[in-house]
């Protein structure tokens, strides 16, 4: 797609113009608005802090009402919260980047959910499980990367098999295969690619074993999720700048994955307080893009990670939710410490993927 061209039009045209063209421009007004219906409370810093960063979820199967959202504060720890955005608990481990979550992970006591993060004073990773009874930290050892510094994080399960994606700001990654003793989990590095710009969002396809990573001035590059794939990525084309509807830096990046084969790979660009929904499939083709406006709860800006569990949460998200960070959380006119918020995905379908042609 290209950029739309600007030639003179009397001004009572330029309405209907713009009306016709809306596919065609960059200006977000013409983006579809959806709306929160929660927002999380605010993480412990300061206003006007960048302190919270990336969110996660775990899915509680047995009572989905009881599912959590987990959310990296990058200058204090894990933060995890009730789906009405109340505080369950936080771990104040240090400084979490990123965060992602899978389920079924083997443990001493059973399967369970398994969060993991990138720790920046550790220059690591750290581990925690989750169940109904809580979330506790994993013991770990010899988890250091070695990155100069760690950024972006995302997991990856495939056939049995847990790995973990990491990288750096200088665009080099590291995938590590993760095992589990007990309540230990132990890994080792199986892989590095490399990208040539500044990397940070992240998502794994576990059912198609493919991995994406956003060059946050670029777009985003798709590779084999197995170690043992190419480690040559592929940009996606529709995520360039020659999408007008992009506009850097391209940052947190999900994937809406409810069955092996349909779905989106949505992307946060942060330049244009949007965010880009792309196929998640084929070419990965351009769907549309959605901005989360003022409602009940204010909107969203300047997002940096984002996330997508495509399960049934009960009547209120029938068909998943989307999370978002918000990079200023106000109540009203008063301004708050960073957030995140929750959006049904229900209403991000009917807003914009009804809208297909
Ligand atoms: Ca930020
Ligand atoms: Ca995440
Ligand atoms: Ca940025
Ligand atoms: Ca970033
Ligand atoms: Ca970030
Ligand atoms: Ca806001
Ligand atoms: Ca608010």
């Amino acid at each position: 797609m290209k950029q739309s061209r600007f030639w003179p039009l009397p001004t009572w045209m330029m309405g209907a113009f713009l009306a016709v063209s809306a596919c065609q421009t960059s200006d977000n007004a013409d983006f579809v608005a959806v709306y929160a219906t929660v927002e999380t409370v605010p993480v412990d810093a300061a206003v006007g802090d960048d302190a919270a960063d990336d969110p996660a979820v775990w899915f509680n199967a047995e009572q989905p009402s009881e599912s959590r959202i987990l959310g990296s504060d990058k200058k204090r720890g894990l933060e995890v919260f009730h789906l009405d955005g109340t505080r369950d608990t936080t771990d104040a481990i240090g400084r979490i980047n990123n965060i992602d979550v899978r389920l079924g992970f083997p443990t001493s006591t059973g399967p369970k959910g398994l969060v993991g993060g990138s720790h920046r004073d550790q220059v690591g990773l750290v581990f925690w499980s989750i169940d109904a009874q809580g979330i506790r930290r994993l013991r770990s050892t010899a988890l250091k990367s070695q990155l100069e510094d760690v950024y972006g994080f995302c997991l990856y399960h495939s056939n049995g098999t847990f790995y973990a994606f990491v990288n750096s700001k200088t665009g080099d990654i590291e995938q590590w295969e993760l095992t589990a003793t007990g309540d230990s989990i132990d890994g080792k590095r199986v892989r590095t690619l490399h990208l040539g710009g500044q990397v940070e969002g992240m998502v794994a396809d576990d059912a198609l074993g493919t991995l994406f990573v956003g060059v946050e001035d670029e777009g985003i590059y798709r590779f084999d999720a197995l170690p043992t794939g190419s480690s040559t990525g592929t940009l996606l084309e529709a995520s360039t700048a020659e999408n007008p509807a992009i506009a850097y830096d391209v940052e947190g990046l999900a994937l809406f994955a409810p069955n092996d084969s349909t779905g989106y790979l949505v992307a946060s660009s942060q330049g244009n307080n949007s965010y880009a929904v792309f196929e998640r499939t084929g070419k990965h083709a351009y769907v549309g893009s959605f901005t989360v406006g003022d409602g009940t709860v204010d909107g969203t800006s300047e997002t940096d990670g984002i996330e997508i569990a495509a399960f049934s949460f009960g009547e209120s998200y029938p068909a998943g939710i989307f999370i978002a960070q918000d990079g200023a959380n106000t109540d009203g006119t008063v301004s708050k410490p960073q957030n995140f918020k929750v959006v049904s995905w229900a209403e991000i379908a009917q807003a914009l993927l009804a809208k297909k042609p």
